[in-house]
């Protein structure tokens, strides 16, 4: 087994990547860390996110430059804000040993001032995203008139979100000795031609087969009718209880209405697209990293740099245009040695597209068949009956058992069965027709009358509005989430142009009252209050049209 101590690395890279657990190099550090160590050369390698390219490049980097010299030595380019911000922790991280050496993340959405401020104290590597960094380069708030080396990270991502003049013009600023460094999971034309334009001699540098989908993951396609997809959807989630996964739909407007129908039929979903801000965005991210959200619906643009680990599945609503997004989406799953299944929504007249991807990529896709409604009430009884018997012991439940155990005892055990599945399953019909099935889970939003009286409630109001693009369902779930509270927790939410309304449990008020206080989102501070009692927007002008655009957008 090759060890990292072969490599060729420092000792203090070593300790470094000792304490952060890695035991052995992955291919593609097997192959590129000598590489980079030992030949001043570019480089194009072929590798996937999730293969530990960062430490590839990222290791020798930090080997190479020299902490003494307080230029900007480094460069690396990646295609959003989220890649950067990971890409600078984790050379932090493997820098942890070494003479101080400033890395500092340069990306769109944030203050420009700040970043600036700290490459003049000093940047010996500048991580940026291409938009920001060359707006800094035009108002001469960076130097990468020395760098040594210019990583470009998943080139093919950068280029596909339309960053290619963007990198042309930035590579005008550097100099022509430094080294080039591109990492690309795919390799389209237009890779090929940044590499042939801007790079001289590159070695190859290719991490499994070419283009192929990660060996992890199981492909799988259903054939459904144009309209049926989200009725395949839920099918899929319904046999798949435990799912943790991201769903692809090609425009925004689908993406968002798919969310909201998901979580209007009580699921933890929600949108990411790019008419988001990014505020919304991080949230919606943050929340779907912690598994507060079960099934992210995105858009391709707006999935670019998640990288999130144990994704269990990725759903193609629909097929992406280029078989390259099939291999991106379908990478996000199967990672580090897990197991994971891309599934494809097809209508029959796409069929064919099946075999260009299996032929492209060589791999298999197998045809399964959507279950029927009583199939998956049958699995999710299952799942029921084994988290049941997983459920940990209450200890402090035990000095009950014996008095409820006297309460039960006129029950047998058949009888004990039946309204244990009754009482966990009272919403649902057993034997569901299409239309209806899962329809108990709907209950979210109507039942907040039936659980809570109006003395209990408190009414707030709050800032934002449909003009920051939120509806009522998208609005309690960032609420909900940011609060780090249940689905149950935030209801009667009414969704006004520039402000809206929800209630929560009294027993919340100092919770929403304060959480707010420090976010911005888009430069705006969030002011959330508390209406005066039971009060809710009333305009004054014409009752009529006020009851009817109530009643359209509030959650009951
Ligand atoms: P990357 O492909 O750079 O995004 O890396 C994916 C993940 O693998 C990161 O969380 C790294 O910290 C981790 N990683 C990188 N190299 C190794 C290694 N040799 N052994 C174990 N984990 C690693």
């Amino acid at each position: 087994m090759i060890t990292f101590n072969s490599l060729g690395l420092n000792p203090s890279l070593l300790k470094a990547v000792e304490e952060l657990g890695f035991e052995a190099p992955t291919s593609v550090q097997e192959k590129v860390i000598p590489t980079l160590l030992n030949d001043q050369t570019d480089i194009v390698a072929l590798a996937q996110t999730g293969t530990g390219k960062t430490a590839a490049f990222g290791l020798p980097m930090l080997q190479l430059l020299n902490a003494e010299a307080s230029k900007t030595q480094g460069l690396i380019l990646s295609p959003t804000r989220e890649l950067c911000l990971q890409l600078t922790h984790e050379l932090e991280q493997y820098s942890s040993g070494l003479k101080k050496i400033n890395i500092v993340a340069v990306y769109g959405g944030a203050n420009i001032n700040e970043q600036s401020k700290k490459i003049k104290r000093g940047a010996h590597i500048i991580v940026a995203t291409p938009g920001r960094l060359k707006d800094m380069i035009r108002r001469k708030l960076v130097d990468i008139s020395a760098i040594r080396f210019c990583v470009l990270d998943e080139a093919d991502e950068m280029l596909n979100m339309g960053f290619y003049e963007d990198i042309k013009s930035i590579l005008t600023y550097t100099p022509d000795t430094k080294n080039a460094w591109l990492f690309s999971a795919t390799m389209p034309p237009e890779v090929h031609t940044i590499a042939k334009k801007f790079m001289r001699n590159p070695v190859e540098i290719t991490v499994g087969t070419k283009n192929a989908g990660t060996k992890n993951v199981a492909h799988q396609f259903f054939q459904v009718g144009g309209r049926a997809r989200y009725e395949a959807l839920r099918a899929v989630v319904g046999m798949n209880p435990s799912i943790f996964g991201c769903v692809f739909c090609r425009t925004k407007i689908e993406t968002q209405k798919v969310a909201d129908k998901l979580i209007q039929d009580g699921y933890r979903a929600a949108a990411i697209h790019g008419d988001l801000s990014q505020n919304q965005r991080d949230t919606v991210m943050n929340s779907f990293r912690k598994k507060r959200i079960q099934l992210l619906v995105a858009t391709d643009v707006a999935a670019r740099g998640i990288d999130v680990e144990d994704i269990t599945h990725v759903v193609n609503y629909q097929l992406p245009d280029e078989i390259e997004t099939y291999t991106h989406r379908s990478g996000r799953t199967g990672r580090a040695g897990k197991l994971g299944t891309s599934i494809i929504f097809v209508t029959k007249s796409d069929r064919r597209k099946i075999k260009l991807i299996e032929n492209k990529l060589q791999i298999k896709i197998k045809e399964c068949e959507l279950p029927s409604p009583q199939h998956i009430f049958k699995n999710r009884i299952d799942h029921w009956v084994a988290q049941l018997k997983n459920t940990p012991i209450k200890s402090d439940l035990l000095p009950y058992i014996e008095e409820v155990e006297q309460n039960l005892a006129d029950l047998d055990k058949k009888t004990l069965i039946e309204l244990m599945l009754s009482h966990a399953f009272q919403a649902v019909e057993a034997n569901p027709k299409r239309e209806t099935l899962q329809k108990g889970e709907k209950s979210e939003a109507s039942s907040d009358k039936k659980i809570l009286p109006a003395q209990y409630k408190d009414r707030f109001f709050i800032n934002l509005g449909a003009r920051d693009h939120y509806e009522w369902t998208t609005l309690k779930d960032f609420i909900r989430s940011f609060l780090e509270l249940g689905k149950e927790d935030i209801f009667q939410v009414e969704v006004m142009k520039n402000f809206s309304f929800f209630s929560t449990h009294k027993k919340h008020r100092n919770l929403v009252l304060n959480a707010f206080d420090d976010l911005l989102l888009d430069n705006r501070k969030i002011s959330v209050e508390l209406t005066k009692k039971g009060k809710t927007f009333s305009p004054k002008k014409s009752k009529k049209k006020k009851s009817k655009s109530a009643n359209k957008k509030r959650a009951w």
